[in-house]
């Protein structure tokens, strides 16, 4: 079943309201085993809206649109949809007992605009809508399936999840399903993990491989397409091993939980606390660290040590340290997570110093080298990195990393 999603409203065009509609219904049309073939944006227009919805039904089987069911003027997408079928407009029963009820239970008068809420094209199928006024419109038309929705991501969802969901189901059954799993691949760069897994990759078609490049790895996804849950597992099953077989410790963990979760886990479980010492990061690690509620079960605080100043008379690093290895450097990395976890009295200091760039950089020292330091019970150890990208990135990079250093 080939859809086609129809993203309406002038303010997308414009760069104004971030389209997340649009990537939220592909997500769950995708996990309910629909193929979204096509994503068109229009602005409120109706020549144009017509041409679209017209385009749209010789190339899809079901078409959804979101936006422009509201009450105004401006609020398009019935009359237009009507247009492009070459059918009326008629006032749908169901869908005047959505909208009077909305009212009558908010005890507020019907403004005399929302009767416009109520005019479906003929044969529409009126959708509920928990989150607001506007019912959204499901109605069949030449062999395409057309579905409004509206526009609010809120409402959208909530029409989507209890009138949707149960419609497509009705309508057109099980259409199989997707499943993914995601690993994440840590310090081992896009090329080489091809490399590494082109024969499978060339061989591919049920399960699929995808790269997508994050910060501080490389996500690795595979998705099996097969009639229900258990046969997807099935076909990706064997995977974990084949996976690990071919990239060994680069293969990090499923990201069914994020880095963070499982530090925390992990912290929690133990009842260890942590410290931060950062200097290129400047404090992104302890932000990260914090975002979880409860974090103060673990996090006892950080040091900001931007300058050599405050690495030295802080957190303790020795100035012949600094002087001899530069502050970017294993050495100084060492230091400061043994400085910042004796001077806080945690379990862990975390560490990090490096060149995030865009200047800083010497012959032996480019842009993105950062040293990460992990001081804990069992001693202190620095890694060295070599990440690629701008400022934000490279900081973003050192923090998710950081975090992967403090889970091992
Ligand atoms: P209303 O009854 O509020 O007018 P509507 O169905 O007519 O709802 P629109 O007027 O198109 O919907 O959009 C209302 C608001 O919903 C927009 O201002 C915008 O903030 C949000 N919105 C619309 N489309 C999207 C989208 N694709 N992604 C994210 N937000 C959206
Ligand atoms: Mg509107």
């Amino acid at each position: 079943m080939i859809v086609e999603l129809i993203s309406t409203g002038s303010e997308l065009l414009l760069g104004d309201t971030i389209n997340t509609n649009v990537a939220w219904l592909a997500r769950e049309l995708n996990k309910l085993g629909y193929t979204v073939a096509f994503q068109t944006t229009i602005g409120d227009n109706p020549e144009r809206m017509e041409a679209c919805f017209k385009a749209a039904a010789k190339r899809a089987d079901i078409v959804i649109a979101t936006g422009g069911l509201g009450p105004t003027q401006g609020d398009i997408t019935r009359p237009v949809l009507a247009k492009a079928m070459g059918v009326e407009l008629e006032l749908n029963k169901t869908a005047e007992t959505f909208v009077k009820d909305f009212f009558r239970n908010k005890g507020w008068d019907m403004p005399e605009p929302s009767r416009r809420e109520m005019l479906l094209p003929i044969n529409s199928v009126a959708l509920a809508n928990s989150r607001g006024v506007a019912p959204g419109v499901a109605v069949q038309s030449e062999g395409t399936t057309y579905i409004l929705l509206p526009g609010p991501p809120a409402e959208m969802k909530a029409v989507f999840d209890e009138s949707v969901r149960p419609y497509l189901a009705n309508h057109f059954g099980g259409q199989g399903v997707v499943l993914s799993h995601r690993y994440a691949v840590y310090g081992m760069r896009e090329l080489a993990l091809e490399a590494a897994l082109m024969d499978l990759v060339k061989a591919q078609h049920n399960p699929t491989i995808a790269f997508l490049i994050k910060n501080g790895y490389i996500e690795l996804r595979i998705t099996a397409s097969a009639t229900t849950i258990e046969a997807a597992e099935a076909i990706l099953a064997p995977w974990d091993g084949i996976l690990k077989e071919r990239l060994g410790n680069a293969l990090g963990r499923r990201l069914e939980k994020s880095m963070l979760e499982l530090v925390s886990e992990a912290l929690l479980s133990t009842g260890a606390t942590v410290a931060t010492a950062e200097s290129c990061t400047g404090g992104l690690v302890g932000k990260r660290l914090t975002e979880l509620p409860g974090s103060s079960a673990y996090v006892q605080g950080g040091v900001i040590s931007y300058s050599n100043d405050v690495k030295h008379k802080v957190l303790g690093v020795p100035q012949a340290e600094l002087d001899e290895f530069g502050a970017v450097s294993e050495e100084v990395a060492k230091s400061m997570a043994m400085g910042t976890r004796k001077l806080l009295g945690t379990t862990y200091g975390v560490s990090t110093t490096g060149i995030a760039g865009p200047g800083g950089a010497t012959p032996t020292k480019p842009v993105g080298l950062v040293y990460i330091g992990i001081s804990g019970p069992k001693g202190t150890v620095a890694y060295k990195n070599e990440f690629i990208g701008d400022r934000d990135s490279i900081r973003e990079s050192t923090a998710e990393r950081a975090l992967y250093f403090l889970y091992q």
